[in-house]
């Protein structure tokens, strides 16, 4: 099946939202197929976000994402990829609607919850740059 990267990052975990978030992709039906606590380095933070490192916000973003565990996790069934991204909502909270994730937990764009792919090439990239083959269940 289609596997997609979902990643709580440290809002989440530091305002005690891992249970509620997990349990919207598992009633959802997805499948979780690898999940790891992690304080991840700015070595790996720089390679996930790499596409960003021209944006104004890119330091900040990956000095914050390294400021506490992040909760990486693969999921996996039919249309993972896409349908994961509709219920995390918009990147900017502000913009996602009640119900979604980022719509119901975070009001701000640098702290918006959990990342989610956005392609399939995308979640094989993450897949494999945060977990190994045999992490993977
Ligand atoms: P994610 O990759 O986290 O799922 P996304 O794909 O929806 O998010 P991107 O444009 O790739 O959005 O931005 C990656 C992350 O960078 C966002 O989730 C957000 O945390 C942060 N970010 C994006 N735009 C801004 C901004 N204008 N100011 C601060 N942080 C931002």
């Amino acid at each position: 099946g289609e596997r997609t990267f979902l990643m709580l990052k440290p809002d989440a975990v530091h305002r005690g939202l891992i249970a509620d978030i997990i349990k919207r992709f598992e009633q959802k039906g997805f499948k979780l197929v690898a999940m790891k606590f992690v304080k991840a380095s700015e070595e790996l933070l720089k390679k996930h976000y790499e596409e960003l490192a021209q944006k104004p916000f890119f330091n900040g973003l990956v000095k914050y994402m390294g400021s506490g565990p992040v909760v990486a996790m693969v999921w996996e069934g039919l249309g993972a990829v896409a349908t994961c991204r509709a219920i995390l909502g918009e990147t900017d909270p502000a913009k996602s609607k009640p119900g979604t994730v980022r719509g119901d937990f975070s009001i701000h764009i640098g702290r918006n919850i959990c990342h989610g792919s956005d392609s399939v090439d995308t979640a094989n990239r993450e897949i494999k740059l945060w977990f190994k083959d045999e992490e993977l269940v």
